[in-house]
């Protein structure tokens, strides 16, 4: 879909909905692409219920005994947090700091596996170190994480699936009702409550999205966005072994092929910032 006709289905539904008076949001837009999103919940909202999956998800998970790796992935994600927000406060998007609240984790596990909740909470699986085996392959999954975090995928998701399992009845419901249907909502998207325990895998168009966010991120803090097709090149060819991963970021060669294709503008990015 073109950028004008996703620009006027957003403005249609968005209408929709406010005229109804049931929603205060609107159409989002994505830093670094630029691209229209249909945002029909409140970031507030979105964090909150995240944060009651994710604590729940910490409570019951068991943190890594590996000291250094622990250390590594918390010194690799403070740097990519520090790049992104660098690169926010310089683009206009000073404000979208507020809903950021970072946090890495480095989980017993080993399932190749990371996940992000909205935010910024980011969890590493031991497992993914197995193939994320440089700092630098360690900052390309944390980078496409805080990509999904920054370009507010969950929110985007959740609005899908309201309008998905709602549509119009919602436009009827009262406001409080509404609430009800976003934490409903929350646990198929996100996954990690008890019951589902089943993560929704996210679009090609938001991985493709997350890719270039995380090598734009990477690059801005210092590390070599190549170092992402040696990652996503080992995961393509990690079998079972990487199927954790690979169930909520479907993969192919095309998506190589783009980051690879991308690479020149994210380093372009990163020397401009340094001016
Ligand atoms: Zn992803």
């Amino acid at each position: 879909m073109n950028k004008i006709s996703s620009s006027i289905r957003c403005v249609i539904i968005i209408c929709a909905f406010v005229i109804t008076g049931i929603l205060s949001t609107g159409c989002g837009s994505v830093p670094l692409t630029g691209r229209k999103q249909v945002l029909l919940v409140s970031d507030k909202e979105v964090f909150e219920a995240g944060l009651t999956q994710y604590n729940e998800y910490i409570r019951g998970a068991e943190l890594s005994s590996d000291s250094r790796s622990t250390a590594l992935v918390k010194s690799v994600g403070s740097k990519l947090a520090q790049s992104t927000e660098r690169y926010l406060k310089a683009n206009g998007f000073e404000s979208e700091l507020d809903n950021l609240e970072w946090e890495f984790n480095l989980v017993k596990s080993n399932e190749v596996n990371a996940f992000c909740m909205p935010g910024g909470k980011i969890v590493v699986y031991e497992g993914l170190l197995s193939v994320a085996q440089t700092e630098a392959e360690l900052a390309t999954v944390i980078g496409h994480e805080i990509g999904h975090a920054v370009a507010k995928h969950s929110n985007e998701r959740m609005s899908q699936q309201i309008m998905t399992q709602y549509g119009m009845a919602i436009l009827s419901q009262a406001l409080s009702q509404k609430s009800a249907a976003v934490q409903t909502v929350a646990t198929s998207v996100f996954g990690l409550g008890a019951q589902v325990g089943i993560m929704l895998p996210y679009s090609r168009k938001h991985e493709y999205e997350a890719d270039y966010m995380g090598i734009v991120f990477m690059e801005i803090a210092g590390y070599d966005s190549a170092s992402a097709l040696d990652f996503w090149t080992k995961m393509a060819a990690g079998g079972s072994n990487a199927n954790d991963f690979l169930s909520t970021h479907p993969s192919d060669s095309k998506r190589i092929a783009e980051i690879k294709r991308r690479i020149p503008e994210a380093q372009a990015i990163a020397v401009s910032m340094k001016n």
